[in-house]
C-alpha cells in the first residue's frame, strides 16, 4: 500500500476477503465487467450526448494510455476536479486504469484548497476545466504551477492555455501501450473530509474497499439494470460518486444522466424526458424543489427512489418528497471516511421519515460511546464510532490527527452524536466544529485562522447559525482590537482575497467584546450557537430579516 497510509491488520483483510466482502477487484475492473455485457446500453446522457457503454470504455482506455505517455506513473497522485460531465467519469476511471490516484477536488475549491491538495498529496499533476460558471481554472492552475514544486503537468478540459495539455488530445493516439497491472489492495482514490482541521484531511480508499461500498449501497438502494440515475449533486462528493452515487448505476449496468444545473426548471424536464428512476438530493435541493410550482407541471411517474444525504431532512419534507414523486425516500447519513447508514426501501414509514437508517454491511461494527469511550445504553444520544471492510483506518499522511480521530482497536470517531433505537441510528447533533452547509461542510478553524489574517482582528469564532434552507450557514462572531471596527463587508472582501471556496464565506457577523468561557478558558461554541439561534428567532418572530447583516 502507499506510504502514508494506514492498512487494515491482516486479520481483519484476510476475513474481509474470505467473506467475500473484499472481491479482489479494482474499480476499473468493476466498471469493465458491465461494460463487458451491456456494450450498446447507454451508460451516460449529458445533454444531447449519449455515451454508451463500450465508448465509454474506449475513451477510459485511450485516455489511460495517454496518461501514461505523459509520463503518469502508478501510484502516483492527480488532483482532478471537473464539473459534472462525462469527462468527469472518463478521468476519473483513466487514472484508475493507469494506476494513478485521482484525488478529488470541488469545482468550488478555489487556489488556496487546490494547492493544499496538491501539496499535501504531492501530487504530479492537475485536471480541470478551462472555464466553468465564469472561473478561469487554466490561470488558476499556472499560478499553481508557479507555486508548488511537485507538480508537473497541467490537463485541461476544453481550450488549455500554452504550456497546458488539452484532455481530448491525450485520446487521440492509437496507442496498444499495455495498462500496468494494479493491486485490489492499492489506494483507488482519495476524499476530502469533512473538514474539523484547519485543512481538509485526505481519506485514501483502496479499489478492494471502494467497490464494496459502491456494490453494497447500490444493493440497499436496490439498483438494477434498470436503473436510471440523476447525477446532479457534485460527483467528487461520496455520496454521488459512489454511495451509490454513479459508480453503483454502472456497476448495476444502468444509465447516468448528468447534469451540472440543479434548478427545478431544468432537472424536471431531464426526469420526464429520460425517464429517471433514482433522484438523488440534498437539503436545499428538496427545499428549493418543495417550494417549487415546476414539479407538478411534470410527469415524474418514472422515479421510483429519492435520496437524501450529506445532511438531515426534516421528517414532514421527507413524506412530502414521497407525495411529490410518489416514490419511497431513503435517507443516507454517510461519512467519506467509509461508514454509510442507509433507510431500507421497505422500512415503516416511521423509520424512514425519522432515522438516519443503519448500517448498509452486516460487517460495519459500531459502537455509542460517552466521553470515556464507554457504550452508553440504547435510546442514550452518544459519540458514534464505527470500523469496518469499507472504513478507512487513517488519513493520508496525518499521524497526529490519526491519533485524536481513531481509536487504538482502529474505530472512526465520526465526531457525529446518535441514539440507536431498534437498531436504526438517530443523528442528534455532533461533537466536532464544523458547519454543515445543507451538506457542504465548513470546517470552524479553517475560516477562522484566514480571519485572523487580518490585523484588524482580536478574536474570531465562527459557528453554526440556523437557515431555513440550508438547514445552517456560518455565522461569524468578531472581537476587533481596540479602537478598530469591522463591518460584513470588509470581512467578505478579506475572505475573498485568501482564495478559498465561497460555500465557506460566513454569512453573518456579529461583533462582540467577549466570548463566553468555561471555568478554564475554553470558548463556549455552544453558547454562541445559541446566541445566534435566538437572535434569529427573535428576529423571524418581530418580522425581522433574518439575513445578513
Ligand atoms: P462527508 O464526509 O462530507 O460525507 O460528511 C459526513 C458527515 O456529514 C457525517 O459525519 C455527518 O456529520 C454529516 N451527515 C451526512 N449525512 C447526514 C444525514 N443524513 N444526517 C445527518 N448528518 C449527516
Amino acid at each position: 500500500m502507499l506510504e502514508g497510509c494506514t492498512p487494515w491488520p491482516e486479520e481483519f483483510a484476510s476475513r474481509y476477503r474470505q467473506r467475500g466482502y473484499w472481491r479482489g477487484q479494482t474499480v476499473p475492473q468493476a466498471i469493465f465487467e458491465v461494460i463487458a455485457r451491456h456494450g450498446s446500453k447507454t451508460a451516460i446522457v449529458y445533454g444531447g450526448r449519449r455515451i454508451s457503454y463500450f465508448e465509454l470504455g474506449q475513451r477510459v482506455g485511450a485516455m489511460a494510455r495517454g496518461l501514461m505517455r505523459h509520463g503518469i506513473k502508478p501510484r502516483e497522485r492527480v488532483v482532478l476536479q471537473l464539473p459534472n460531465s462525462p469527462e468527469f467519469l472518463v478521468a476519473f476511471l483513466a487514472l484508475q486504469q493507469a494506476g494513478a490516484i485521482p484525488v478529488l477536488a470541488l469545482p468550488a475549491h478555489r487556489q488556496a484548497e487546490i494547492g493544499h491538495f496538491i501539496r499535501h498529496a504531492g501530487a504530479v499533476a492537475y485536471i480541470g476545466a478551462d472555464i466553468d460558471r465564469g472561473f478561469d481554472f487554466r490561470a488558476m492552475a499556472d499560478e499553481i504551477l508557479r507555486r508548488e514544486t511537485s507538480l508537473a503537468h497541467v490537463f485541461i478540459n476544453g481550450a488549455p492555455n500554452p504550456g497546458q495539455v488539452a484532455l481530448d488530445a491525450l485520446m487521440a493516439a492509437d496507442d496498444e501501450t499495455p495498462l500496468p497491472e494494479i493491486g485490489a489492495g492499492d489506494i483507488a482514490l482519495m476524499l476530502l473530509s469533512g473538514g474539523t482541521t484547519a485543512l481538509p484531511k485526505l481519506i485514501p480508499r483502496t479499489h478492494d474497499d471502494y467497490v464494496y461500498n459502491f456494490r453494497q449501497s447500490g444493493a440497499v438502494s436496490g439498483f438494477d439494470d434498470a436503473t436510471v440515475y440523476l447525477a446532479i449533486l457534485p460527483l467528487a462528493h461520496n455520496f454521488a460518486l459512489g454511495s451509490p452515487g454513479i459508480l453503483a448505476t454502472l456497476a448495476y449496468g444502468g444509465t447516468i444522466v448528468m447534469s451540472a444545473e440543479t434548478r427545478a426548471d431544468d432537472v424536471f424536464p431531464l426526469i420526464e424526458r429520460e425517464r429517471i428512476s433514482v433522484v438523488c438530493g440534498a437539503v436545499p435541493l428538496a427545499i428549493a424543489w418543495l417550494n417549487s410550482d415546476v414539479p407538478a407541471r411534470h410527469d415524474l411517474s418514472s422515479v421510483r427512489l429519492f435520496i437524501n444525504g450529506g445532511a438531515r431532512l426534516a421528517p414532514e419534507l421527507r413524506q412530502r418528497l414521497e407525495e411529490m414523486f410518489s416514490c419511497t425516500y431513503q435517507e443516507s447519513f454517510g461519512t467519506a471516511e467509509g461508514l454509510l447508514n442507509q433507510t431500507r426501501l421497505d422500512d415503516p414509514a416511521p423509520i424512514r421519515f425519522e432515522s438516519s437508517g443503519r448500517p448498509i454491511s452486516e460487517a460495519d461494527e459500531i459502537r455509542i460511546v460517552d466521553d470515556e469511550d464507554r457504550d452508553v445504553p440504547d435510546g442514550t444520544p452518544g459519540e458514534l464510532i464505527c470500523r469496518g471492510p469499507y472504513t478507512i483506518r487513517g488519513y493520508y499522511n496525518a499521524p497526529e490527527i490519526n491519533a485524536a480521530a481513531f481509536t487504538e482497536d482502529g474505530f472512526y470517531r465520526t465526531g457525529d452524536m446518535v441514539k440507536r433505537n431498534n437498531g436504526s441510528l438517530y443523528v442528534e447533533g455532533r461533537k466536532k466544529d464544523l458547519i454543515n452547509r445543507g451538506g457542504e461542510k465548513i470546517s470552524s478553524e479553517e475560516v477562522e485562522n484566514l480571519i485572523y489574517t487580518n490585523p484588524k482582528v482580536k478574536g474570531v469564532c465562527v459557528v453554526a447559525m440556523p437557515d431555513a434552507m440550508f438547514g445552517e450557514k456560518a455565522c461569524a462572531f468578531l472581537i476587533p482590537r481596540d479602537g478598530e471596527t469591522m463591518t460584513f463587508e470588509e470581512l467578505v472582501a478579506h475572505l475573498a482575497k485568501c482564495n478559498i471556496a465561497k460555500f465557506k464565506l460566513p454569512e453573518r457577523l456579529e461583533i462582540v467584546d467577549t466570548f463566553p468561557t468555561s471555568p478554564a478558558g475554553k470558548i463556549l461554541r455552544k453558547d454562541l450557537r445559541k446566541i445566534i439561534a435566538d437572535k434569529i428567532a427573535a428576529e423571524r418572530a418581530g418580522g425581522g430579516q433574518a439575513g445578513l447583516s
